[in-house]
């Protein structure tokens, strides 16, 4: 599997091109080929609880893999496939595939997938999770869609009726990326939301600023307000990990506790008795 068709242009996404347009339509062309040629992969991420380190689930986070090995990250072609209207049909392949995977975990454990402000917009979404879940037998419980601010903001009208249904269905809400945006705390009891996941640039200033710890501080205080969960992202050192311990048993995601990893990689991750001392 997995040869996307690519035989001569992917040195052609390389900054330093001749011509910009037509490097664009090389990759869209190859980015086409690869949903259609299993060159798109998940990788897991996982998380685990700050208190006892015991591992709660993983984020599944969009890879495009190239024949020659190398990975384009999500940033770098999720604006494309938004812009060539592809992001539907690579949603539902995340959805399912996440979905599948996760079915095979121990029961216990969640699967976040991240949603974007199109697929949010598309009025297949809703039945493109129904979809996902009734294919692999994963209960919704087990599913957690992450939105941005952003993405709601921009489907105002219709994100409170559609995530009260996602609701409905059963799946989790988790609000990602929380203090980039306009975030206002008004903001987050005016949706059906089961988490909030605080930015990493947050998580970063952590040990540096005080500010940063009142402002994790302020979002628990928040959410445990609005009996939801809390993950703090980008978690990168002890001294972050000690600190967020100390301010309440919220949920831990980053470099510090394990970077995502492949499909491939999972089984061996969830055997040995490692995945969970990691974060203890
Ligand atoms: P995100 O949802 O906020 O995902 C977390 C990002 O932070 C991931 O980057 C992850 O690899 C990275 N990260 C995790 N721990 C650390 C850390 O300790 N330090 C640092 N510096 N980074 C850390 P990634 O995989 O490159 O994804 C970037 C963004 O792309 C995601 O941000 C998400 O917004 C988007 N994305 C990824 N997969 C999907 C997908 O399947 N669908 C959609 N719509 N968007 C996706
Ligand atoms: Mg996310
Ligand atoms: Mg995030
Ligand atoms: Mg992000």
């Amino acid at each position: 599997q997995a040869k996307a068709g690519g035989r001569n242009g992917w040195r052609r996404y390389e900054p330093g091109m001749g011509d910009r347009a037509a490097a664009r339509r090389v990759m869209e062309r190859d980015l086409r080929r690869a949903l259609g040629a299993g060159g798109l992969a998940l990788h897991y991420q996982p998380i685990f609880r700050v208190r006892g380190g015991a591992l709660v689930g993983f984020e599944a986070l969009l890879r495009w893999r190239l024949p020659d090995g190398r990975t384009v990250p999500p940033a770098e072609f999720i604006p494309l496939a938004e812009e060539i209207g592809l992001m539907p049909e690579v949603g539902a392949w995340v959805l399912k595939e996440a979905c599948a995977t996760a079915a095979g975990w121990p029961a216990h454990l969640t699967v976040a997938v991240n949603v974007s402000p199109t697929q949010l917009r598309s009025a297949a979404f809703l039945a493109g999770v129904e979809t996902a879940l009734a294919g692999s037998g994963l209960p919704a419980s087990r599913l957690e869609l992450e939105i941005t601010e952003t993405a709601i903001l921009e489907n105002r009208e219709t994100a409170r009726d559609l995530l009260g249904r996602l609701r409905a269905l059963g799946t989790m809400l988790a609000l990602d990326d929380f203090g980039t945006g306009y975030s206002s705390l008004s903001f987050v009891h005016s949706f059906p939301l089961t988490r909030i996941k605080i930015d990493r640039s947050f998580v970063r200033e952590l040990s540096e600023t005080p500010q940063s710890t009142a402002i994790v501080r302020a979002v628990v205080g928040l959410a445990r307000g609005l009996g939801i969960a809390v993950t703090a992202e980008g978690v990168e050192t002890e001294a972050q990990r000690r600190l967020l311990a100390e301010e309440a048993d919220l949920d831990i995601q980053g470099f510090l506790t394990g970077r995502p990893m492949a499909a491939e990689h999972l089984g061996a991750f969830l055997d040995a008795p490692g995945g969970r001392a990691a974060a203890a």
